[in-house]
C-alpha cells in the first residue's frame, strides 16, 4: 500500500505538472472506485474545474480545484496516479506513448482517467480497485470520517518529540498492552506510516515490533523519533518504495525498495552485522520483519 513517502513523490509529481490545468472530462469502467458508486455526480462537480493545488493529508491526496471543491483520493491497496496520454476504445483505456506507462504491466490496470485542458490525462491504475475517489467542499473535509479522525503528520511542525510521547502515554493509559508496532501504523495517532516504514523504522531504532507500548524506556521513545523523519524523508527523496504497484506519475517504480533494510529482507543476514537473521513474524495480523539479536523485547 501506498505510504507517505509514496503518496508525497506523487503530489509532488502533480504539483509540477497539473497546476492552472483545466479538467475537462473524466472516465471510469469502474463506478464502484467512487463515493457511493455515484460517479455521474462526480463526474457533473469536477468538470471543467481548475485544479489549484495538491496537497497531502496521511496517506490521502487532496485536489484543490476552483470553486471550492476538493477532490479526495485515497490510493488503497494497489493504486497509484499517471500523467500522460490514453484513449478510451470499446469500453477501455490503453496508453498513447511508447515508455513506462505502457511497457510496465503493472501500469496497464486503468480504471479512470481525467481529461485534462492540455491534451493530456491523469490515470489511475489500480489492480485490485480498491482506491476511493470522491469530491467535497474546500474547508469542509473534516466532515469526511477518513480526514476527521487522522493523526499528526511526521512532517508537521507541532511533531516534537513532546508531542510524540504525549501520544504514547496518552495511548498506554488507555490500552498498555498495545504493541509499537500497531501504534505507528494506527492513522489515528501517527499519520501516513505503514508496514514498510513501521519496520523500517522500528529496526533503525532498535525496538522489537511487539514490543509492548507501556513497556517502552524514555531512551526507547526518543529513538523512534528520532528515526522516523529520516528515513520518510530518505525514501521520498528515493522516490518511494514499488515493493508491488506502486508508481511515480510517470509509470516508473520508486528506488527504496532497493534500500531497505528489514522489510520483506526474510532470512537474510541483518545489515547491522550483529550476526542477526531477519525474521517475519504476524503481528495482529499484519507481517513484520525485524532483527532478533538487536530489536529484542
Ligand atoms: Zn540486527
Amino acid at each position: 500500500m501506498p505510504e507517505l513517502p509514496e503518496v508525497q513523490t506523487t503530489i509532488d509529481g502533480m504539483n509540477k505538472l497539473l497546476l492552472k490545468l483545466k479538467i475537462s472530462n473524466v472516465w471510469t469502467d469502474t463506478e464502484s472506485l467512487f463515493r457511493k458508486g455515484d460517479f455521474k455526480d462526480f463526474r457533473r462537480q469536477v468538470k471543467d474545474k481548475t485544479i489549484l493545488s495538491v496537497e497531502r493529508k496521511g496517506k490521502n491526496i487532496l485536489i484543490n480545484l476552483s470553486e471550492n471543491k476538493t477532490i479526495l483520493a485515497h490510493l488503497k491497496m494497489t493504486g497509484h496516479l499517471m500523467y500522460g496520454s490514453w484513449i478510451i476504445k470499446n469500453g477501455k483505456a490503453f496508453a498513447e506513448e511508447s515508455g513506462p506507462i505502457s511497457n510496465d504491466p503493472y501500469n496497464r490496470f486503468v480504471h479512470v482517467v481525467f481529461t485534462l485542458s492540455d491534451g493530456k490525462q491523469l490515470a489511475l491504475s489500480d489492480t485490485r480497485k480498491f482506491a476511493k475517489l470522491l469530491v467535497w467542499e474546500t474547508g469542509k473535509l473534516d466532515e469526511l470520517e477518513d480526514i476527521k479522525n487522522i493523526g499528526m503528520d511526521p512532517f508537521d511542525k507541532n511533531f516534537t518529540y513532546k508531542k510524540f510521547v504525549e501520544i504514547i502515554k496518552n495511548k498506554t493509559a488507555r490500552s498498555s498492552s498495545l504493541k509499537i508496532k500497531l501504534l505507528l501504523l494506527d492513522q489515528s495517532l501517527v499519520a501516513g506510516i505503514g508496514n514498510i516504514y513501521a519496520d523500517e523504522i522500528l529496526w533503525q531504532a532498535g525496538i522489537h515490533p511487539a514490543k509492548e507500548i507501556s513497556k517502552l524506556s524514555d531512551q526507547e521513545i526518543k529513538k523512534i523519533y528520532t528515526t522516523t523523519k529520516p528515513i520518510l524523508r530518505k525514501a521520498i527523496r528515493a522516490g518511494g518504495s514499488s515493493n508491488s504497484d506502486y508508481r511515480d506519475i510517470a509509470g516508473e517504480k520508486g528506488r527504496f525498495q532497493n534500500m531497505q533494510n528489514v522489510y520483506r529482507q526474510t532470512g537474510k543476514p541483518c545489515k547491522k552485522k550483529d550476526g542477526g537473521i531477519i525474521t517475519r513474524i504476524k503481528i495482529a495480523g499484519r507481517s513484520s520483519h525485524f532483527c532478533p539479536i538487536h530489536q529484542k523485547m
